[in-house]
């Protein structure tokens, strides 16, 4: 008895604290990445308002939260992270919202350990587009959780938009097959495409390390010199996100050794295009990465991409 009287005023107050924090929230959701934002934008439509923290061209890897960041984190109604250590300098920010129990969703997190692997996951699982849409089922789920009154209009909003993955994953898969055999061979800046490779049939090698965070050493810069002549590979790409130095390196050794190799273009891996283009949604970034990667292997997919909305 004695001690149920001591617990009651700690559970009361706890209880208190919480209803006090969910009170400062302004309503809107937050996420962190792009590539988050736009399937939460396709899916909540009108109907919410929506503020994504990293944008085109910025490596989630790196980056540090502002403070406005971090002030928009603590006071949005819902958080929609990555996770998988994907925001890796966010993390603290992120823990300590959840810690005081307002809602907030790691949205890659959580799937079957077969399809992003048990020890140290990749986090660049968008690059897979049906796993993606595993990941848009979450979002919706989310957003119907946080919105209850509209939960059936984002269910329906959901399952349109996971039919448009589904047509865009198929169309990845039939381009990539037009690429010679030989040549279905994917070397970009960092190491964010291996789940594509897995997907959709394409040997893929980064030049550095699966986080941008460490340089390549000038060792796996002439392994991947010697792979490139021995392969006779055409070209390489760059990315949005990442400093391009490692690829020029790449490239300026192999012409030394003799072999001409191309940039293929610029790919879009952790960061979208400008918002407001194709480029800059979900589907758009994925269609120009497919689209570009087979038309600079030697592949043949129509210039206009999938539904014919790339445009140079
Ligand atoms: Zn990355």
């Amino acid at each position: 008895m004695r001690q149920l009287i001591a617990l009651a005023p700690i559970l009361f107050f706890g209880a208190c604290t919480t209803k006090e924090e969910a009170a400062k929230t302004d309503g809107t959701i937050v996420t962190t990445v792009a590539m988050i934002a736009d399937i939460t934008r396709q899916i909540a439509g009108d109907n919410q308002e929506i503020i994504n923290l990293i944008g085109e061209g910025i490596d989630p890897h790196m980056h540090q939260p502002s403070k406005s960041e971090i002030d928009k984190i603590q006071k949005a109604g819902l958080v929609l992270y990555h996770g998988l250590f994907f925001e890796g300098k966010m993390a603290s920010v992120l823990k300590s919202r959840a810690d005081k129990g307002n809602p907030i969703s790691a949205v890659a997190e959580g799937l079957d350990v077969q399809l992003i692997g048990s020890e140290t996951p990749d986090p660049h699982l968008w690059m897979d587009v049906s796993i993606w849409s595993k990941v848009a089922k979450k979002i919706g789920d989310e957003l119907a959780a946080y919105d209850l009154e509209n939960s059936e209009q984002y269910q329906k909003q959901r399952e349109n938009y996971q039919q448009k993955l589904n047509d865009l994953h198929t169309y990845a898969l039939m381009v990539i097959q037009t690429i010679p055999e030989k040549q279905r061979v994917l070397v970009t800046a960092h190491d964010a495409f291996s789940y594509l490779g897995r997907a959709y049939g394409i040997e893929v090698r980064g030049v550095q390390g699966i986080s941008t965070v460490s340089e390549a050493g000038t060792k796996a810069i002439n392994e991947l010199v010697d792979y490139l002549i021995e392969k006779k590979i055409p070209s390489i790409f760059i990315e949005s996100s990442v400093p391009e130095k490692s690829v020029r390196a790449v490239i300026e050794g192999a012409a030394e050794k003799g072999h001409i190799v191309k940039v293929g273009g610029e790919l879009f891996s952790d960061a979208m295009g400008p918002a407001g283009t194709y480029q800059g949604t979900y589907i758009g970034m994925m269609d120009h990465n497919f689209t570009t990667i087979v038309n600079a292997l030697g592949g043949n997919a129509p210039e206009g991409g999938f539904q014919n909305k790339l445009q140079d």
